[in-house]
């Protein structure tokens, strides 16, 4: 089993360590990610305290931004891509999915938060694009769906027939719920990874009682993905 929950409250895939890149996504019991202590104590517990952490201002959109020394805080986006090491990327997300995409080489690395306009506009494309101009083909990516609102739980309107692939809606019930996973995987297949590079968590944040979830709670506390290259 590639995806795991270790011990430090974290979801993890463990081929991201293996290519050289520290990454996960913090569950409820390390608290609202908002809240910047929280932050603070989860990225010690990951053993990159002394790197500092740039979020977005997240839009729902494509847009992916380069992390590196100079990059400063907060730029408008949804996605990071980062080639060395000394910056944590980090996304904020509460249903949305955060995606892991790397090179198993650990040259490069990418970060999405992608919910479901983030998926419409297909940022998935956009980072293995933005992955192969700096020299990573998309044969040589694996990449990692994490938790995020899964088609247990998230009922879509009618209308988002026309936005989706038909095997990324399943209608039940008398009602129609969108499988994000299942599209940003067949994204990432479209964008040339192969089917064996892409894994995906199984869990659900809005019925999975370890999350925070903005359907379920109507609140904005938030879980927190990050990712950060180990080595130079
Ligand atoms: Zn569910």
């Amino acid at each position: 089993m590639m995806v795991a929950i270790e011990d430090l409250n974290v979801h993890v895939d463990r081929r991201l360590a293996e290519a050289g890149f520290a990454g996960g996504v913090t569950t409820r019991a390390m608290g609202d990610m908002a809240q910047a202590d929280n932050r603070a104590r989860a990225l010690e517990r990951a053993g990159l305290a002394s790197w500092p952490g740039c979020v977005l201002r997240q839009k729902h959109g494509s847009v992916v931004r380069a992390l590196d020394a100079e990059t400063e805080q907060s730029p408008e986006g949804d996605g990071w891509l980062l080639d060395a090491a000394g910056r944590v990327a980090l996304v904020y997300v509460a249903d949305c999915m955060p995606i892991f995409i790397w090179d198993r080489g650990g040259r490069a690395a990418a970060l999405l938060h992608s919910g479901w306009r983030g998926t419409r506009a297909n940022i998935a494309a956009a980072a293995v694009e933005a992955l192969a101009l700096r020299g990573v083909k998309p044969a040589e990516l694996r990449a990692w769906v994490g938790p995020h609102a899964g088609a247990c739980c998230y009922a879509v309107g009618s209308d988002f027939k026309a936005l989706f692939r038909p095997e990324s809606l399943e209608p039940r019930g008398g009602r129609l719920y969108l499988d994000l996973g299942k599209e940003a995987a067949a994204q990432l297949l479209e964008a040339g990874l192969s089917r064996e590079a892409i894994a995906k968590s199984p869990a659900c944040t809005v019925c999975g009682s370890e999350f925070f979830s903005f359907r379920r709670d109507k609140a904005t506390r938030r879980m927190m993905a990050f990712l950060a290259k180990r080595h130079a």
